[in-house]
């Protein structure tokens, strides 16, 4: 008896080591950690089991000489060898975690732009509509921003989920390495609730699985607690320089840093159908936390939107029902968007004259998913005379719509300010009536002063090359592990020589769990936010 509990803790651990550096490693947790030891702990027990019964089954092998055989093999001296040359061997397999690095200095370099820098996000700008828009309609903001600026095709990556997208332009280095990947991450009640990445090994699935039913692991949405790099934010934010951010994917609960920061789930309503929404409210949705209340005011309910704001946007008769699922849509992003524009207006109002602002505005990608396919713009899709009637100029108006309000954010920003207006993606035609972006449709670029009017219009740009471009406006070089580089022939006024002389450092280093600020987790809000974006139809 003795002897085979021997055995099969040795067992246990030739499991629990290797997985545990690869868990570690592939999750970049440090090895000497409280989590490290909770997975090894978890791994170590969950093999105990199985261990016992294998050298169970060796003790009572049929024939003698197999018997004798395994016994040997689960002898301690053996195994003892054995894991020594599995831990030897997994080392090897361990990427180096890159140092928790302290933060960079004030700046790298002079900043070659004093006044204040400002990023737009919007959700589903597509250069293709954009193009057809532009031809048709003839819209006076996008004439006066575009006398102004450079306008181009921004490339983009697969796939195109919003939290993956936007946290790579935030961060500027690839989903592997800022580990958000999706809408959705698992975590591990057992494990002091972290959240842990599987790697993509045969039978991840299958494992997941048994591990959800076993109530050993649960979908969450992802959460700032994924985001393993640091956003630009957090990098070239300081107290000389604040910034201030908006609604940017997995932000909540929003952590400490030299700025205001508003997060994605400060807004969170759901449609209930028949025209009523529930409103859940996470706590901590701002940084300072007390910034929660006075922005409170500026929160616009869905069903606060008028029928006559809707018949801005859509053509309906008296005949027509108020509750068909576009018009929900129309409802909800244009109600998200109405807020955050407000608390954009807000932030410029007081914010620092040589701050950086980052705002994030959804509405669009959420109207156009169900209104592209009757849209004006694409006459050669065959569409619903009656849709087409009702929402064929929905997205041209929401265009206009989002740069009427792109124009307000420039001027209230202010003379001195370097804009850069950007997109996750666009759109394409997949199927006969129906438009989506899983292969990566390129978004837009929009870029405002520096001279950037006279940039070059052969200008190739990428998602990647947002951060570091931000990063290089604020005097820091981009670190080795951003793939992207700074745009710096879009502004071609700016000074780009001390960049040029700059040593980049290997990385900005990462952020994880020891995080300072945690929220209350509440079950009900989070299944809630699940249920939403499988609405959208953003996940199954
Ligand atoms: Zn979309």
């Amino acid at each position: 008896m003795r002897a085979a509990a021997i055995s099969a803790s040795g067992l246990a651990l030739m499991v629990a080591i290797p997985a545990t550096l690869y868990l570690c490693a592939y999750n970049e947790l440090p090895l000497l950690s409280r989590d490290a030891a909770a997975i090894f702990g978890f791994l170590f027990f969950t093999a105990l089991a199985p261990a016992l019964i294998v050298s169970k089954a060796a003790a009572a092998a049929p024939s003698d000489a197999l018997r004798r055989k395994l016994a040997g093999l689960l002898r301690p001296r053996w195994l003892a060898l054995c894991i020594l040359v599995v831990a030897t061997l997994s080392a090897f397999a361990w990427r180096p975690v890159l140092a928790p690095a302290e933060l960079p200095p004030p700046s790298v370099f002079p900043a070659p732009h004093s006044g204040r820098t400002l990023l737009i996000g919007v959700d589903g700008l597509c250069w293709e509509t954009l193009r057809r828009w532009r031809e048709q309609e003839r819209n006076q903001d996008l004439a006066w921003l575009l006398e102004r600026g450079y306008l181009g095709p921004l490339a983009t990556i697969t796939p195109t989920d919003s939290p993956l997208v936007w946290t790579t332009i935030a961060t500027g280095v690839p989903p592997e390495d800022h580990g958000v990947k999706s809408f959705r991450t698992f975590e591990f009640p057992a494990l002091d609730r972290m959240r842990l990445e599987i790697p993509p090994l045969p039978g991840r699935s299958y494992l997941l699985r048994a591990l959800m039913r076993l109530k050993l692991a649960e979908l969450r949405p992802v959460s700032s607690f994924d985001m393993r790099r640091r956003p630009f934010w957090e990098i070239a934010c300081r107290p000389e320089r604040p910034c201030d951010v908006v609604g940017f994917w997995a932000t909540w609960p929003p952590q400490p840093f030299h700025g205001r920061l508003v997060s994605d789930r400060f807004y969170f309503v759901k449609s209930r159908g028949g025209g009523a929404w529930e409103r859940t409210l996470d706590s901590y949705t701002t940084f300072p936390p007390q910034m929660e209340r006075r922005l409170a005011q500026f929160r616009i309910a869905p069903e606060e939107l008028t029928h006559a704001r809707l018949l801005e946007f859509v053509d309906l008769s008296e005949t027509d029902s108020a509750f068909d699922s576009v018009l929900t849509e129309l409802r909800y992003g244009l109600a998200m968007d109405e807020t955050y524009f407000q608390l954009a207006e807000q932030l410029l109002e007081d914010g620092a004259r040589n701050g950086v602002f980052a705002f994030y505005f959804r509405g669009l990608d959420i109207v156009s998913h169900p209104a592209l396919p009757f849209s004006d713009l694409y006459p050669e899709v065959p569409a619903p005379a009656d849709q087409r009637r009702r929402f064929g100029k929905l997205v041209s108006r929401y265009y206009a719509y989002v740069f009427s309000r792109l124009r307000r954010l420039v001027e209230r920003a202010g003379q001195d300010t370097l804009v850069l207006v950007a997109s996750d993606h666009g759109f394409e035609r997949e199927k006969e009536a129906y438009f989506n972006h899983h292969f990566a449709p390129p978004g837009v670029l929009l870029a405002l002063g520096g001279g950037a009017e006279t940039a070059p219009a052969e200008l190739e740009a990428g998602i990647y090359d947002i951060a570091p471009t931000l990063l290089w406006l604020t005097g820091y070089p981009p670190s080795l592990d951003m793939p992207g580089r700074p745009l710096v022939d879009l502004f071609p006024k700016l000074d780009r020589s001390s960049l040029a002389a700059a040593e980049r450092p290997r990385s900005y280093g990462y952020r994880w769990r020891n995080l300072p600020l945690k929220a209350p987790y509440d079950p009900e809000s989070e299944r809630q936010m699940l249920e939403l974006l499988r609405t959208l139809g953003y996940i199954r």
